[in-house]
């Protein structure tokens, strides 16, 4: 199928070709022509199967082909999203379109100063993209004009519910016409998506991209069996063995993302986190030295990763398993991104099988076990023989007895590879003691 079936303008073919899109993908094949001819949609898709066009696409231009006789331009599409990253994503996806057809679209989220965003709206726009809580402060504060809307969507509705939006997202219905067209896409369709759906949809026509193509493939999956206190070595072997560089790590706290940041920087592994006690510009720039590659390895918090706009991730890892079982399938959709392959890595501690088995449960499938006594080159001479190598190639460094040259980037000598503080000179006098002692 090519996109010229799908009912786009010119403008829009043109647009889609310039993002590199050859033909449509099966959800924008399927909600194309039916946003186009006004229904409302029920959307079964997560990220990574090109929905953001799917609704981006038929909203632009039917806004497009609207006159406008107002001077002031007044949001006629809103977009509500999870997380700010996804507002990004979206927007930037959206401008892509909407700047073809000389719309204006906006990005409104928390975590910012809404003096900015006041005057945005202020001067004029026609698509939000928000997430729900400050766009309801805009709301309420009469900074934002919902009167005028005509598209509304939900997307990945699912999380928005588990980060506990319901009340913003209903009372921001509350200030939209009755009379619009509303779009919801979600990846799992719980008791409360069906709630929220029978509340805002109007005769939803149903379109379900299946959940399982995605997670079985073209995704390999497996879970390595690891004692937790040995996941750091395990992980920072199978990154320099398999000479990944491309790598995202999912983590549960932002502690842990900081935690495990510090121990691969200190392996020499270039490596930053993004999570949400990191401000807005640390995260755009720290994305945008990923996508171009002077990071081999980004270490994000699930809530942080929601709508992270990478494309074709070789490599994800789940370095502690996700308490939720949602959240894998969310995870392992960051690779093998539109027809792309990847592999999809779990480490999974003795304590975490429940989780694991949850999981399965869920796919309704077995993920291959492997276990670490594969590995036998993860050992801990082999780590130190490492360290000591690359300590003895330093260059410019003189080799001085009992004393680890210290090297840009990496923690102080007294801090060793478990990240555990010792006291210092321990380490000094007997380096291999630190390394061997932890196992
Ligand atoms: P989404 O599910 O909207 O997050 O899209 C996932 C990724 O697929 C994004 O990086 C898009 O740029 C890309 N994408 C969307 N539609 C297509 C398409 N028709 N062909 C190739 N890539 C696409």
């Amino acid at each position: 199928m090519l996109f010229d079936s799908l009912g786009l303008n010119s403008e829009l073919l043109s647009a889609v070709a310039s993002r590199g899109y050859t033909e449509p993908t099966p959800i924008q094949a399927s909600a194309i022509p039916a946003i186009l001819e006004g229904a409302d949609i029920l959307g079964g898709a997560q990220t990574g199967t090109g929905k953001t066009a799917a609704f981006a696409l038929p909203i632009v231009q039917m806004l497009g082909e609207q006159e406008i006789t107002r001077k002031r331009r007044i949001p006629r599409a809103l977009v509500l999203v999870p997380t700010r990253e996804l507002a990004a994503q979206v927007s930037n996806e959206m401008n892509a379109y909407a700047r073809r057809l000389s719309l204006r679209s906006t990005m409104i989220y928390g975590g910012v100063t809404i003096q900015a965003q006041i005057e945005r709206l202020h001067r004029g726009v026609d698509i939000v993209v928000a997430t729900p809580g400050r766009l309801l402060d805009h709301a309420e504060r009469g900074t934002v004009n919902l009167s005028t809307v005509q598209f509304l969507v939900l997307d990945e509705a699912d999380r928005m519910l588990d980060l506990g939006f319901i009340d913003d997202i209903m009372r921001v219905s509350e200030y939209l016409p009755k009379k619009r067209q509303t779009l919801l896409f979600s990846a799992t369709y719980s008791a409360s998506i069906k709630r929220l759906a029978d509340d805002l949809l109007d005769r939803p026509r149903r379109i379900e991209v299946e959940r399982k193509n995605i997670a079985a493939d073209p995704v390999t999956q497996a879970a390595y069996m690891v004692e937790k206190s040995r996941k750091r070595e395990m992980i920072s072997f199978l990154i320099r063995q398999g000479g990944w560089n491309r790598v995202l790590v999912f983590v549960r706290t932002r502690y842990g993302a900081d935690k495990l940041t510090e121990e691969l920087l200190y392996d020499g592994i270039k490596t930053a986190a993004i999570h949400s006690n990191k401000s807005q510009s640390i995260r755009n720039r720290t994305l945008s030295q990923f996508r171009e590659g002077e990071l081999r390895v980004l270490v994000a918090t699930d809530v942080a990763a929601r709508g992270l706009d990478i494309e074709r991730l070789p490599h994800v890892v789940n370095y502690d398993l996700p308490q939720v079982p949602e959240d894998y399938v969310h995870r392992i959709g960051r690779t093998g991104r539109a027809g792309e392959s990847g592999e999809a890595i779990s480490l999974v501690a003795p304590e975490e099988k429940v989780l694991l088995a949850a999981i399965e449960k869920l796919l309704t499938y077995p993920i291959p076990r492997r276990t670490l006594a594969e590995f036998p080159e993860v050992a801990p001479r082999r780590s130190l023989k490492i360290r000591e190598q690359k300590a003895a190639a330093a260059p410019g460094k003189k080799k001085t007895k009992g004393k680890q040259p210290k090297q840009a980037g990496q923690p102080p000598a007294g801090r060793p590879r478990g990240g555990k503080r010792r006291p210092r000179g321990a380490h000094r006098q007997r380096p291999a003691a630190g390394a061997a002692g932890r196992r």
